[in-house]
């Protein structure tokens, strides 16, 4: 008799539904897995056998063959271990006929018959409990603060495989997850008001969270840069369960932090070191696939402290997320996309030495090498900066009212203009900020006054501004606007969205 069962695989970071069935054919004693297993799932044979001799069990008596479908698709983890046991006792008859066809499992199993956490449960959870014909999901106790977050009554937690055969004979009732308490993470944040000055900084730190823009700090070392984006972790403001669950599933297909991010809810602030390859940045890896910092960073900051040292490719590949909030990847001829909405703050040095300055220059590079480190930033990538800002060592802050730039003010602020794009965007699909608007002129919220109109249409001809110069002001001025509690966009707000990108990262000499 052929018994079937269900379990999932990983697809980037969605889940898929795989059917396992298991046959027990009249030959030499042994299990036999088909349909594609890698190396882990390989070894699961030995793992399960030694597991089930382990708890009793003299199997196999005859060839057991289990079959992973759809075939096509590699199997990867360890987590088959459990329906790939149970189906070897139930296509040895331990178990009674069609038993586990309503059931979809995931978990390692020990050889002592303990069920270990395994990687990327939440979208593997996910994809089972939204199957109709699937009635119970049970899951590793350890995997629970995962599967609680789902909220489902399908979804059941096990600490041993003993416990899910009880279950199976109706002998035991497992429990549902239990949602963990969520805690204030016990770390000091870096406050902004540590910042002494440096007001144009901290306004267009205000405006990059608010709205989700990219925005580059220029200034030599010690100025403030590192203190002002390392503030930025306190200030962003709190996720929605929707975005939580879709960062979750990141973190649950990388097995990283996991446990910090479930307690304590915050938004992700990611700030790799320079040295890191393209593949950690943007993601990828052979056999199954790593979410690289971009998605790690999806809804929350990625801070790239020396900008133009990343690696060339490394950098080029931020094209297509800062532009789209999406990465693309091609792996073993399959295509796969993974989420990657972050807002980039970069800082870098005004020249190799750092001590190019407009008021004391002390710097001693010579112009080529001073171009030649500007360049290392193209074009392309400097256009996707929303807002770019020089700071200098005596900044005291002509542009902005210094009270409204503490800490706490701007903190409240983010978080009112972030309620505004949310009933703004409400209705769109893709688009939850200002910052992830790519036609503003189709927007509503975003049009523009005849007089307003007439206003940028004058800098755009001076200037001689970009389309997607334009549409980037335009994007930065609604959340200005936005951060003043004004429905319109004026020309005020024009002015300074013009204002904190206007200075020409080429011609600084
Ligand atoms: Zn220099």
């Amino acid at each position: 008799m052929i018994t079937k069962t269900f379990s999932a695989t990983l697809d980037g970071i969605q889940g898929a539904l795989v059917q396992i069935e298991a046959v027990s054919l009249n030959s030499i004693p042994q299990i036999q897995i088909t349909g594609l297993p890698g190396e882990v799932v390989k070894e699961s044979r030995e793992r399960v056998r030694a597991c089930l001799v382990y708890l009793g069990f003299d199997v196999p008596t005859e060839k057991i063959l289990v079959h992973l479908s759809p075939a096509n698709i590699k199997k990867m983890g360890s987590h088959y271990d459990l329906p790939i046991a149970l189906s070897v006792l139930a296509a040895e008859g331990r178990l009674s006929g069609n038993c586990l066809s309503d059931y979809g499992f995931i978990g390692e199993v020990a050889l002592d018959g303990h069920l270990r956490a395994v990687r990327g449960a939440l979208p593997l959870i996910e994809i089972l409990i939204q199957q109709p014909h699937i009635k119970k999901v049970i899951i590793p106790k350890d995997n629970e603060a995962e599967g609680a977050l789902l909220e489902n009554p399908k979804i059941l937690v096990a600490k041993t495989i003993g416990e899910v055969l009880e279950s199976i004979r109706n002998e035991k009732t497992l429990p549902h997850c239990l949602v963990p308490p969520t805690i204030q993470r016990a770390v000091t944040y870096k406050h902004l008001d540590q910042v002494i000055g440096q007001n144009l900084a901290k306004r267009a730190l205000q405006i990059a969270i608010a709205g989700k823009h990219h925005l580059l700090f220029v200034g030599p070392p010690g100025v403030g840069k590192s203190m002002l984006s390392a503030a930025a972790l306190s200030l962003l403001p709190e996720m929605t369960h929707e975005e939580f669950i879709e960062v979750l599933k990141i973190y649950s297909a990388s097995s990283i932090e996991l446990d910090s991010l479930i307690k304590t809810r915050k938004r992700p602030y990611r700030s790799p070191h320079h040295s890191i390859s393209a593949n950690g940045l943007l993601g990828g890896g052979s056999g199954i696939l790593t979410p690289g910092e971009v998605s790690l960073s999806h809804h929350g900051v990625l801070f790239l402290d020396e900008f133009p040292e990343y690696r060339r490719d490394a950098i080029e590949g931020l094209r297509e997320p800062l532009q789209s909030g999406v990465l693309h990847l091609t792996r073993v001829g399959k295509f796969l996309s993974l989420p990657a909405r972050f807002t980039l703050i970069a800082a870098m040095n005004p020249c190799p030495c750092g001590l190019f300055s407009q008021i004391e220059n002390r710097c001693r590079c010579t112009p080529e090498k001073k171009a030649q480190y500007r360049k290392k930033l193209s074009t392309p990538i400097l256009d996707r900066m929303a807002l770019m800002v020089q700071l200098t060592p005596t900044d005291l802050g002509k542009t902005y009212c210094e009270e409204k730039l503490t800490h706490e003010v701007i903190k409240e602020s983010i978080q009112k203009a972030t309620e505004i794009q949310r009933k703004r965007f409400d209705k769109e699909e893709s688009i939850k900020s200002n910052g992830a608007v790519e036609a503003p002129q189709a927007m509503e919220g975003f049009y523009l006054d005849q007089k307003t109109e007439n206003w940028m249409k004058t800098q755009q001809q001076q200037y001689r501004l970009s389309f997607r110069r334009v549409n980037q002001v335009i994007k930065v001025a609604r959340t200005i606007a936005d951060l003043e509690g004004d429905d319109q966009i004026l020309i005020s707000h024009l002015n300074e969205a013009w204002s904190l990108r206007c200075f020409d990262f080429y011609q600084l000499h």
